[in-house]
């Protein structure tokens, strides 16, 4: 007879099953284990030495291996660390939110510093819920992820702001990255001439974005549907309607490097990052508010589900937390700006109920993806993915047709105006007991006439390219989607040189309070009609470097 101290996890069933010895057998042998399924780690067991023999017998030329060690086990898919462990360190710099704004400053900071000494973290309200972009998944397409909002991650927020009622908040790991169309166009330069960035460096900063990003218009390559309807727009004056530049990796497999991140979400950033040195990331951490010592940020009040609250010290502060969230928090800790939460700008959108009859066109028809991009006398944009949209095709099944239902989108811009804002409301509180936000928002006339000559233009590039648009009690269905909706939000933070009327200056930091910064749509001045994201990815990058020469 030996004697075996049962390891974790070891039931009598389950060393019965290693050692080929009877169940009954041990149980008489071991009077003292009532159960045998019971877990019995660390108890003695009796067992018959043959068994041991026999089990030994097996292996032939080696040991078994040790088990792994509990401690290396790996419960996530990428290394967390809680709150309470945060709140023992003092950060470099500590950024809030881990979408495309916070993703972006991470990965410029982990790839410029390398392994150094320096000590960066990042808090992300939302769960890791999931470690890739929605349309990554195998059983997504385009029609699919544009309807996915999981509640464990989605506020509907709109039902409650009658001037905003489009909004959706997405808590998450990689923010509304995960569900982005990756679209990512840069914002014109008569647009950009207004900001306090020189166009030089906006360039050097777009290419840095494009590259991380794997910005490219190949995405529709080969694509007669596109062809032809391109072909179509510049015969009709439409002389800049071009591919659509999209977020994609399309590069193959190779040494043994996988490519499946297709379409990019912030999520990559995080790998990118961690690629090159560890940071420590809190989940499901909710900061409250920053915390400041002699008007200079020395930390974030942050709180876990539990309602505990930690206080995490950090030299420097880098807010990522959306441009309706980023000025609620600034708010909130009674940091002081004339234009905090001011200012806020979107876009907004006409959509028709398109289609396209592809008879005579060459087959396949691919991915439809063009843009026209705005001009200054023209302030709108159009957009065309599908066709019948899929974007993408996964395993969908692509039945033969002719008439095909495309995705038209057209964005107008939307003036930055004061009145237009994101505030707090004391009198209403969140979970965490902290004033809810609010929103004033309304289009000028200006706005107003922008969506007017939306209109003409859309019914008029719809007949340079043959397109039929769907008829809904004798007029053209042509609907318009309600403010909040286009998930552009903007602006509320924007850099400029003069603190009456923006929040940061032109590095994203905010007027007067060092070692404080925002880096996420907050910091754009303007957008004219392009989506934001590329410029939120580009300004946070420099901001990355700003903080870096600061620290050097
Ligand atoms: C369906 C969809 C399609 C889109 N398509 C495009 C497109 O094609 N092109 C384009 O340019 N843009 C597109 N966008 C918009 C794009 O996703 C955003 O512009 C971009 O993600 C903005 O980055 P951000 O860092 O400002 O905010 P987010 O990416 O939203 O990141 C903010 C992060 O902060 C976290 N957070 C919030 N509050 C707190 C808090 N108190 N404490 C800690 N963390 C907090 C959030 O959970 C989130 O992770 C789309 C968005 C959606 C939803």
């Amino acid at each position: 007879m030996k004697i075996y101290v049962a390891d974790k996890g070891d039931t009598l069933v389950k060393i019965g099953n290693r050692y080929q010895v009877d169940v009954a057998q041990l149980l008489s042998v071991n009077p003292h284990i009532l159960n045998p399924e019971a877990i019995i780690e660390g108890e003695s067991v009796n067992l018959p030495s043959q068994s041991l023999l026999k089990a030994e017998a097996r292996v032939v030329v080696a040991p078994f291996c040790p088990p792994v060690p509990q401690s290396e086990i790996l419960h996530d898919w990428i290394p967390l660390t809680s709150a309470e462990q945060m709140a023992e360190n003092e950060y470099d710099v500590l950024i809030v939110g881990s979408g495309a704004g916070g993703g972006a400053a991470l990965w410029r900071l982990c790839e410029q510093w390398g392994n150094n000494d320096k000590r960066i973290g990042m808090v992300e309200r939302g769960p890791n819920f999931l470690p890739t972009h929605v349309a990554n998944i195998a059983t997504m397409n385009d029609d699919k992820y544009r309807l996915y909002a999981p509640p464990q991650i989605t506020d509907l927020i709109g039902n409650r702001l009658p001037q905003y009622s489009g909004m959706k908040l997405i808590y998450a790991l990689g923010g509304r990255t995960l569900l982005w169309g990756a679209v990512s166009p840069r914002v014109p330069s008569y647009e950009i001439a207004s900001w306090p960035v020189s166009l030089e460096e906006m360039e050097l900063y777009y290419n840095i974005a494009e590259e991380v990003m794997n910005v490219i218009t190949s995405y529709t390559k080969d694509s007669s549907i596109t062809q032809v309807l391109l072909d179509r727009l510049r015969a009709n004056g439409y002389f800049n309607a071009d591919v659509i530049p999209v977020a994609t990796d399309l590069d193959q497999t190779r040494l043994g490097k996988l490519h499946s991140n297709v379409f990019f979400s912030s999520i990559v950033f995080l790998a990118r990052a961690l690629s090159r040195r560890p940071f420590d990331l809190a989940v499901n951490t909710y900061a409250a508010q920053v915390v400041t010592e002699g008007g200079r940020a020395a930390g974030v009040r942050v709180m876990t589900p539990d309602k505990k609250s930690y206080v995490i010290k950090a030299k420097n502060v880098i807010l990522s937390a959306r441009a309706l969230q980023t000025p609620r928090i600034l708010l909130n800790s009674g940091i002081k700006g004339d234009a905090i939460g001011r200012y806020l700008i979107n876009h907004s959108y006409l959509i028709p109920s398109a289609s396209v009859n592809t008879a005579g066109f060459a087959e396949p028809l691919g991915a439809l993806g063009i843009v026209v991009p705005e001009l200054e006398e023209r302030p709108y944009r159009l957009q065309l993915q599908g066709p019948g949209q899929f974007f993408n095709y996964q395993y969908d099944h692509k039945p033969v047709k002719d008439e095909w239902r495309i995705s038209f989108y057209v964005s107008g811009k939307v003036e930055a105006r004061y009145e237009n804002r994101v505030f707090v409301d004391p009198s209403r509180r969140d979970e965490y007991g902290m004033p809810e936000l609010q929103i004033d928002f309304s289009y000028s006339e200006k706005d107003i006439a922008v969506i007017q000559e939306m209109y003409a233009g859309l019914l008029h590039a719809s007949s340079a390219m043959q397109l039929s648009i769907a008829e809904l009690e004798g007029k053209p269905a042509i609907c318009q989607q309600p403010p909040g909706a286009d998930n552009h939000d903007s602006g509320t933070c924007r850099m400029g040189d003069d603190p009456l009327t923006s929040a940061t200056n032109r590095y994203g930091q905010i007027h007067g309070v060092e070692g404080l910064y925002v880096a996420d749509n907050s910091v754009l001045p303007s957008l004219g009609a392009s989506n934001p994201t590329l410029s939120t990815v580009a300004l946070a990058i420099r901001t990355a470097d700003y903080i870096m020469s600061l620290l050097r």
